[in-house]
């Protein structure tokens, strides 16, 4: 699982495991600042070791395999787009990750703007003038490609930490 060096990604859904077996007490769910002790020392570290912009590099990427397996293995309705922002959005809440609002599409051009409200990774930090939400950008970049086959730049910004009361990220195909 985690002791074989790789070139490419090992990850899949399985390793997720079946949670209710393991936590038949306990169950499916935690606090939402358990979550963000995990990634915000794990970015402390990486920051660290390896500085802010191969940290940035690490969270984007992981964001981005998420974002695929997501697509692989939660999103049902793949077919017109509407269907499948209504499967993402209705995902993302029912498992409290945000509320997700796609405020500008252009499908011919594929560049999309959304906002994302109640964010898991930021919603209630302190506001420190940075977008913070680098592994959303990568998860939103691999969602979309699993999606439609092709490659995504996400950027985000506005954030709860920038002083907005919504995460927005711009999205365009990659150049
Ligand atoms: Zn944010």
């Amino acid at each position: 699982m985690f002791s074989e060096e790789r070139d490419d990604s090992l990850f899949n859904w399985t390793m997720l495991g079946n949670v209710m077996e393991g936590r038949p007490n306990l169950g499916l769910t935690t606090d939402v600042s358990v979550y963000r002790l995990m990634q915000f020392t794990l970015r402390d570290v990486m920051i660290k070791k390896f500085g802010v912009e191969v940290a940035d590099g690490v969270f984007y990427e992981a964001g981005k395999t998420a974002g695929a397996h997501f697509y692989e293995n939660v999103i049902t309705r793949r077919g017109e787009f509407h269907e499948f922002i209504a499967d993402v959005q209705e995902a993302l809440k029912n498992l409290k990750i945000g509320i997700l609002r796609v405020e500008k599409a252009n499908l011919e051009e594929m560049t999309f703007t959304v906002a994302v409200a109640e964010d898991l990774d930021c919603s209630g930090l302190p506001v420190c003038d940075e977008e913070i939400c680098t592994y959303d950008e990568g998860f939103l970049a691999g969602l979309l490609g699993a999606h439609t086959g092709r490659e995504f730049h996400v950027k985000e910004v506005d954030c709860w930490c920038s002083g907005d009361r919504v995460c927005r990220f711009e999205i365009r195909p990659s150049s």
